[in-house]
This record gives structure tokens, C-alpha cells and sequence, in this order.
């Protein structure tokens, strides 16, 4: 296996996907836009082919008369397409408009804003002055550069570097100043180059705010981007059950933009401030729910293991009971190995949690809060709720059981750009492949699943005449309406080779002198370089069953 953790590899990975137009920064031309990112032409094929699978695997391909493996029954689905701009109650009863925010600090000094939580640091001392040194870089780096940045802070030269004296080894600013180990004053800020530079830590909410409509101004009108699409399944679970034949269990499924206001957007597209999230809210009997809390968590990990994620950077994360939010009963993250992170780390690319009834109650009642291990509604000082849920009734009458309840809730929470990020740093490999003249010749291969893959097949004239063209062209046509795919006449065909490895597409066809004699093409696979003969009259069935 390639060495995954590597921050040069991932440079690599970022200049092709610009470079073949993978993912572009946003508004590039007017110098960009920190956090946001637009996809090129095959960035989108990619994206969309990471959404129509997990569409297709989770929602419309589903067969709700089986009972699938490690279910404890049949079940069914459905889906939602629900406004980014949502009525501001919904916010204030999920809990987002309270609890939805990161702390942030500033720097006087350098005028940048880091999340307080992602800076760590470590005592220095030398000839009797001392100080906090703090970075914002994390695992193999972190530790260099705080040396590095302590020996300019007490102006030593490299070989001077072993007579600074370390208070023991990194540790997160957040604990060091709560526990009063050391204060704001004593420390050095990651870009400062004199202490106490650093604010004390604000709250900072993530959800972007707007206003509605032409005479906004006052606080009615104010209204927020969603930042996760799963409240809009919450409010319409209702609409759902009125007017479909839906009947528990069942699991409504969204995919669409979210919004986060992210204090220090990085890691490519990993964190952005826009993105977009595939989300399911999967309702069930509360006696079951530990059962198909089980089942969902299995089910994602296999499905990202099945569209070829290399088993060895995934990791299934149980949280721990203390890091669970206050209504869940378990939670399970899905998570990869990014080579922008160090070794051993891993990054989210989807949150499975057991919600409990926490969101239907929430509401119904209105804002929840645990008190004594149960959850009642928040109250204000006036005794009131300091949210006021929607007072409709979303419970569940089970005709057949004859019981009424408020569903518990299992949501698998998916990132669409990280999964495709993940794709992409998957598939990214170099290795050597022979040329025209059989020389070794270095070669970037993007190794996508052929469901993933932005093109399927390329088709390639060995040359631009003797009747080859017209043929492949034929062939394109009778391909085109069944998969995504490129016709190609310019360059030598080992250049044309060498652009689809790149784009990631599975399969090559050339069309050279024997196809005119005896009708067959040569179909190049592009992982094992395995060129075989092929009857034009087969491809379209032969491609189309390696896609399904
Ligand atoms: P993190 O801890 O990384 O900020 P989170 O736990 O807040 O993530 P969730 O609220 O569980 O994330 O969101 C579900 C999924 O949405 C995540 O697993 C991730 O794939 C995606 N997601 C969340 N925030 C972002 C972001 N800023 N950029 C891209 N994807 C995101």
C-alpha cells in the first residue's frame, strides 16, 4: 500500500483535481473564496455519481420486501427535498440556535482567528524566561514547529535549540487555561511573535444568518442556512405518513446543501463552509431501535467498503459515553484515513447516531434538555418554555398493534463531498506502465469503482483514417445513451491512454486495423492493463453488466 498519510501526496492529489478539473477553489479569479469550492467537469460527474449510488443503493433500489442482513425486519423508504431556508422555530426547538456554535479566538498581533480547540501547545523555558508556545498544526508536525517557533521567539541559533528547556509534551490550550495551568498572557499565539496576543474565547454560532423578504430589519425577519438538511425530514415526518402508505419502520432520505459558518475551513474540500450532506432519518419502534441502530451502522461501513474504499484507511468509531450528546444513545462514526492527516489519524466522513425520540419531541413539546436522565422541556426564567415547539402531534398509531408512540430515530448522516474526497484520495495511485515501444513509462491512475468512475469508457481510433473513425464513431453512439463516455482521435494512443487513466476511466476500446477486418475492438482495462479482443457487437452488453 502507497504511503497514505503524506502531505505530498495530497498535493499531488489537489494540483490533478485542478488540473484535470476536479474540484476548483470558488471564485478563483477574484482571488477565492476561503471554504467554498466548485467542481469542474469531471469533479461533478464524480459527485453526482457518489450521490445517484447512495441514492440508489439506500432509497430506490431498495426492496422493502426483504428483509436484509442483520435487519430485524422488512422496512421502507422514502424520500424529501426540503428548502435550505426553513421557518427560524425549527432551529430554535432542534437546539441549533443555543448550542450550534464553536469557540473561536483571535490574535491581536497577526489578526487571524483559530478554533480554540484546534490549538495545542507547550512550556518552553530558556535562561529564565518562559512561555506558552502554541501551533495549530496537529500529529507529526506539531511538535518541529513548536521548537522551531520557540527558537525564534528567544532568538536562538539552530545549534542552540537543545538548550531550551520543554515543560513536558503537547497539550490542548483549551484544558491548560481551564485547569490554570497557564493564562492567555504567558502565551505565545501560533502566528505572534510576542505573548499575550491571544482574546479570550468567544462563542461563535455556525449557522449563517439572512433576512427575509424587502423590509427586513427587525428580528422576525432574521433567518439562518440550514446546517444540516435532517431537521427538514423531522417537520415533514408528519406530511410523510398523512400522505404516503409508509408504516414504522421506515426512513425518509434527503440529499442537499448545508451550511456551516466554519471558523478555520481546511483540508481541501474537507471542511467548507458549503457542502453538501446525504441524510437519512430512519423512524422505528423504541424497543427495536438498539437493533437497527446496529443494523445502519453496518450497513454504511459495507457500503462504503463496496464501492472500494481500502478497508485499511477506514476505521468504524463507537463514541465513547461521554462524548455523546446529551439525547443519544450510541453513536458511531465512519472514518478515513486523509492523507492531509497524520499517521494514525483518522477524519469523519459519516456520523451514525441513535437519536432517540430526542427530534419528534423536540417538535412536538419544544426545546429538550436533560434533566435528572430524563429530557423535559427547557424552561425560562418566567417558567415558561424558552422554546415553544410546534404543539402538533407526531406520534405514531400502529393499526396493527394497536399502540401509539413517538418513533425513536436513527439518522446516518453522510457528507457528500467527503465521501467524494475520500474517493478521490482512494483512487489516486502512480505506478509504471509500458509505453508504445514497451519502456517503462511512470503513469497517475485515478482507480475509482466503475460506478463512481466520471467516464466509463473511452473510444479511441488507432488512427484518423482508413475508415477506423467512422467505425469508433458508431460505437460511440451506441454507447453514449447507455453510459458516460468520450470519443478521442487526438495524440498517439499512448497519450489518449494516459488521459483517461488520469480522468479514471475503467475501460478503453481502440478501434485499429483488424476491427475493420474482423469486427472486434481492443478493450483496455485500465487497472490491469489486460488488452483483450472484443466483438463490437458485444460491448454495449459486456460494459453494461460489469456496470450493474
Ligand atoms: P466535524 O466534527 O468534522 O465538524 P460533525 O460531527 O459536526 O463533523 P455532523 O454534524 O455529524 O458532522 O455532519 C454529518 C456529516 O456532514 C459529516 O460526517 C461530514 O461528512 C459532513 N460535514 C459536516 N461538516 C462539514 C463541513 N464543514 N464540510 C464538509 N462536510 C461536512
Amino acid at each position: 500500500m502507497d504511503k497514505q498519510n503524506d502531505q505530498s501526496r495530497m498535493d499531488k492529489i489537489v494540483s490533478l483535481a485542478k488540473r484535470r478539473g476536479f474540484v476548483f477553489q470558488s471564485s478563483e479569479i477574484y482571488g477565492g473564496l476561503n471554504g467554498f469550492w466548485d467542481y469542474g467537469p469531471l469533479g461533478v460527474a464524480l459527485k453526482r455519481n457518489v450521490k445517484d449510488a447512495w441514492w440508489r443503493d439506500m432509497v430506490a433500489g431498495h426492496d422493502e420486501l426483504a428483509t436484509l442482513t442483520g435487519a430485524p425486519s422488512p422496512y421502507e423508504m422514502t424520500g424529501l427535498d426540503c428548502t435550505i431556508i426553513m421557518h427560524p422555530q425549527v432551529w430554535k426547538c432542534s437546539g441549533h440556535f443555543d448550542l450550534f456554535h464553536d469557540w473561536m479566538i483571535d490574535c491581536r498581533e497577526s489578526k487571524r482567528r483559530y478554533r480554540y480547540d484546534h490549538l495545542h501547545g507547550r512550556w518552553a523555558a530558556h535562561r529564565g524566561k518562559k512561555v506558552f508556545v502554541t501551533t495549530e498544526a496537529s500529529g507529526d508536525e506539531a511538535v518541529p514547529e513548536t521548537v522551531a517557533r520557540a527558537q525564534k521567539f528567544f532568538g536562538l541559533r539552530a545549534k542552540q535549540v537543545d538548550e531550551i528547556e520543554w515543560g513536558g509534551g503537547l497539550e490542548s490550550l483549551e484544558q491548560v487555561i481551564a485547569a490554570g495551568s497557564a493564562t492567555l498572557a504567558d502565551t505565545l499565539g501560533p502566528d505572534a511573535a510576542a505573548p499575550g496576543s491571544l482574546t479570550e474565547p468567544r462563542e461563535f454560532n455556525l449557522m449563517f444568518e439572512t433576512r427575509i423578504g424587502a423590509l427586513a430589519g427587525d428580528d422576525d425577519d432574521r433567518a439562518f442556512l440550514r446546517p444540516e438538511t435532517a431537521q427538514g425530514i423531522f417537520v415533514n415526518f408528519k406530511n410523510v405518513l398523512d400522505t404516503s402508505r409508509v408504516r414504522v419502520p421506515f426512513g425518509i432520505a434527503q440529499v442537499g446543501k448545508s451550511f456551516r459558518n466554519e471558523i478555520t475551513p481546511r483540508n481541501f474540500t474537507f471542511r467548507s463552509r458549503e457542502f453538501e450532506q446525504m441524510e437519512i432519518e430512519f423512524f422505528c419502534k423504541p424497543a427495536e431501535s438498539a437493533e437497527w441502530y446496529r443494523f445502519w451502522r453496518d450497513r454504511r461501513w459495507k457500503w462504503y467498503l463496496g464501492l472500494g474504499l481500502t478497508e485499511g484507511r477506514l476505521q468504524l468509531r463507537e463514541h465513547h459515553r461521554d462524548e455523546l450528546s446529551h439525547y443519544s444513545v450510541g453513536t458511531a462514526d465512519i472514518e478515513y484515513a486523509f492523507p492531509f492527516l497524520a499517521e494514525g489519524e483518522f477524519g469523519e466522513l459519516e456520523g451514525i447516531a441513535h437519536r432517540g425520540d430526542f427530534d419528534l419531541r423536540s417538535h412536538m413539546e419544544g426545546k429538550l434538555v436533560r434533566k435528572d436522565g430524563e429530557l423535559v422541556v427547557e424552561t425560562g426564567p418566567d417558567g415558561k418554555p424558552r422554546h415553544r415547539g410546534s404543539g402538533k402531534d407526531l406520534s405514531y398509531f400502529d393499526d396493527v398493534s394497536r399502540e401509539r408512540y413517538v418513533p425513536h430515530v436513527i439518522e446516518p448522516s453522510a457528507g457528500a463531498d467527503r465521501g467524494t474526497l475520500a474517493f478521490l484520495c482512494d483512487a489516486f495511485h502512480e505506478d509504471e506502465v509500458p509505453d508504445e515501444d514497451g519502456k517503462p513509462r511512470s503513469r497517475t491512475v485515478m482507480k475509482f469503482h466503475p460506478r463512481l468512475a466520471p467516464v466509463k469508457a473511452a473510444i479511441l481510433p488507432l488512427v484518423k483514417k482508413d475508415g477506423m473513425p467512422e467505425v469508433a464513431i458508431d460505437l460511440y453512439r451506441a454507447l453514449k445513451p447507455h453510459m458516460a463516455c468520450q470519443y478521442d482521435e487526438k495524440g498517439s494512443v499512448g497519450r489518449r491512454y494516459a488521459r483517461q487513466d488520469e480522468a479514471g476511466t475503467p475501460w478503453c476500446l481502440t478501434i485499429d486495423g483488424q476491427t475493420l477486418a474482423d469486427k472486434t475492438v481492443t478493450l483496455r482495462d485500465r487497472d490491469s492493463l489486460v488488452q483483450s479482443r472484443v466483438p463490437i457487437a458485444d460491448v454495449v452488453d459486456l460494459l453494461r453488466d460489469k456496470l450493474a
